[in-house]
């Protein structure tokens, strides 16, 4: 692996790094991962090691979310190295966790008759610790390698897929306009992000992001500042 002198965008350790992608390659087929530049940033091994098992979990949750998931050339072409992942011994309980998260509930399909189906519950405080992840590093990417997100700064993801058609409105109301720009870093129809900056004198919400997977799930993440300015630009 590249070692280069930059900062790790988690801990602000300088010097000896190494490179972390986001999303993580292994959410690529290889075809892609030749296609497109990948995201890196600079991350210490220490940090870097700790995450290996939520990136497994989202990618293993994509996969089996909803119909047009399943259905996604890519992720057909993920899963069967997400099943041959999925059968290493030290991922059993990973396994059983993923599986006891399968409820059965009743859906509508769309001419309108009621069937049963196996449904994913998310794990949030997983998904929330792997976001803040992924913005802290592409906020880092963002400004060059060298700033670091404040430690102070509390998140607020949003999954308008998981629960229910009003929700999911609302939350498209709010920072569905985020769409409307260009993403900065685009894969074809397998990942997509897109980040905006309030005006620092009312920084409050600090950020937005929006990430898209598989052309179908977005997930969105406000970052506020723990300082918090009013319009003033004075701290309450
Ligand atoms: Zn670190």
């Amino acid at each position: 692996m590249t070692r280069l002198k930059r900062t790790c965008y988690i801990c602000g350790t300088k010097g000896e790094v190494t490179k972390d992608h986001i999303p993580p390659r292994r959410f690529y087929p290889q075809d892609i991962q030749n296609k497109y530049q990948l995201i890196t940033v600079s991350c210490c091994k220490k940090c870097h090691e700790q995450f290996s098992e939520d990136d497994h979990y989202l990618r293993t949750v994509l996969n089996a979310l909803t119909d047009e998931t399943v259905n996604h050339p890519v992720a057909i072409e993920n899963r069967e190295s997400i099943k041959r992942a999925l059968e290493k011994p030290e991922l059993a309980s990973f396994c059983a966790e993923i599986a006891k998260s399968m409820v059965r509930v009743w859906r509508q399909s769309k001419g309108g008759i009621w069937i049963r189906r196996y449904r994913l519950m998310l794990d949030y405080p997983k998904l929330y610790n792997l976001f803040s992840r992924y913005v802290r590093g592409l906020f880092h990417r963002e400004r060059d390698h060298k700033k670091v997100m404040d430690s102070d700064v509390h998140f607020a993801l949003l999954v308008p897929d998981d629960y229910g058609r009003e929700r999911r409105e609302t939350i498209y109301q709010h920072l569905g306009f985020m769409l409307e720009y260009d993403p900065v870093v685009k894969h074809g129809d397998v990942f997509e992000y897109r980040s905006l900056y309030f005006n620092d004198n009312i920084t409050h919400p600090h950020s937005a992001w929006q990430f898209r997977f598989y052309d179908a799930h977005d997930f969105f993440v406000l970052v506020y500042s723990n300082e918090y300015k009013g319009p003033d630009g004075q701290l309450n």
